[in-house]
């Protein structure tokens, strides 16, 4: 270790102490339910000594586990923020063995904007985790999360959907874990969500995620693809509900037991997978993209997903993409036109 090396460490040890610039107004051991905020400084032309508010909901009773529910991570998705503000409102302090967090428009900024990545630093809260007290908003905001809420927690429900630019397949989702105990406790958790399709994805990037920075503290980690193309359904709200309920029946939080898909008539949690590259289809063209089938089409290898058009280009032929595995059409591009290194479309195949 060399001298600059030395100074750099003491450094980071040194930041590393300095408190969050988070406060909340919430007081996480007291029993009953509380509606507060978590209070991120943010100094700027319209507000000199301003801040960030962030809606956090903590309710507890008895003695058990704590899970942590997040939601409005990127700005654009609904469904999670839908299904926590209505929770947090109708739960029952009393009917509690445990402790309920939910923060449900953790990316404030974006929900505001309606965008994936923060208005203030275009950052994406799923790429900056671990965080940084010293960073910018966004890294203020995980920080305060990986270093503050995390660790409250026994397990973490992160609720996403596709965005304004994808849709899925209601899903479940968990990656594959190195530790099989915590693998095997996570895909219990994952059943028991009670999506339509409980899925194990390998990611493309993990960088950054909360997902992992979950995962590395060895906590069960669950986070969702509820729907997407930037707004809501009635059944993929449904989903979320149902699926965030059977979490506290599934930790015991709540009694009675989690509420299967096959109780409201619907088929039982299909476990799916995208275990290799080949489940992503990335498109190498800009222009109008023609599906070829729908979401939950069962396709096979080489059958035709879709098509690109070169919209000023008419006489041009266009660009055919095809499976390039047999499996279920879970996720697509949404809007219609479509550009160089997009996903074009997620292909996932049964759990063997
Ligand atoms: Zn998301």
């Amino acid at each position: 270790m060399n001298q600059t090396t030395v100074v750099d460490a003491a450094f980071e040890s040194q930041r590393a102490h300095k408190p969050s610039r988070v406060s909340c107004t919430v007081d996480f051991g007291a029993d009953g339910k509380q509606f507060g905020y978590m209070t991120v400084p943010h100094s700027r032309d319209d507000s000199a000594w301003g801040s960030i508010q962030i809606p956090i909901i903590a309710i507890k009773n008895a003695t058990g586990p704590t899970i942590l529910f997040t939601a409005g991570s990127h700005g654009d998705e609904y469904e999670g923020p839908i299904a926590l503000m209505n929770l947090a409102r109708a739960l029952d302090p009393a009917g509690l063995a445990g402790r309920v967090i939910l923060v449900p428009t953790l990316n404030l900024p974006a929900i505001r904007t309606a965008t994936r990545l923060s208005p203030i630093d275009g950052r994406n809260m799923n790429r900056v985790f671990p965080g940084s007290r010293d960073g910018t908003v966004t890294e203020v905001i995980a920080d305060y999360v990986h270093r503050t809420l995390v660790p409250l927690a026994d397990v973490v429900v992160d609720l996403h959907s596709g965005g304004k630019t994808l849709s899925f397949v209601p899903s479940a989702v968990m990656h594959y874990l190195d530790d099989p105990g915590l693998m095997d406790r996570t895909a219990a958790a994952l059943k028991d969500f009670g999506a339509p399709i409980g899925l194990i994805l390998r990611e493309l990037d993990t960088q950054g995620m909360l997902d992992t920075a979950v995962e590395e503290m060895g906590k069960i980690f669950i986070s969702t693809e509820l729907g997407g193309s930037g707004t809501s359904t009635a059944r993929s709200v449904a989903v979320a509900e149902r699926g965030i309920r059977n979490m506290l029946h599934h930790f015991a939080i709540l009694p009675g037991a989690p509420v299967p898909p096959e109780a409201t008539g619907e088929p039982p949690t299909r476990m799916m997978a995208t275990p290799e590259a080949e489940c992503f289809t990335i498109c190498a063209d800009a222009g109008i993209l023609e599906m070829a089938v729908d979401l939950g089409t069962e396709v096979k290898a080489g059958d035709l997903i879709g098509r690109v058009h070169f919209f000023e280009e008419p006489a041009r032929a266009p660009v055919p993409y095809h499976a390039k595995i047999s499996g279920m059409l879970l996720s697509r591009h949404m809007p219609g036109l479509i550009q160089r290194g997009d996903c074009l479309a997620v292909i996932a195949t049964d759990l063997a």
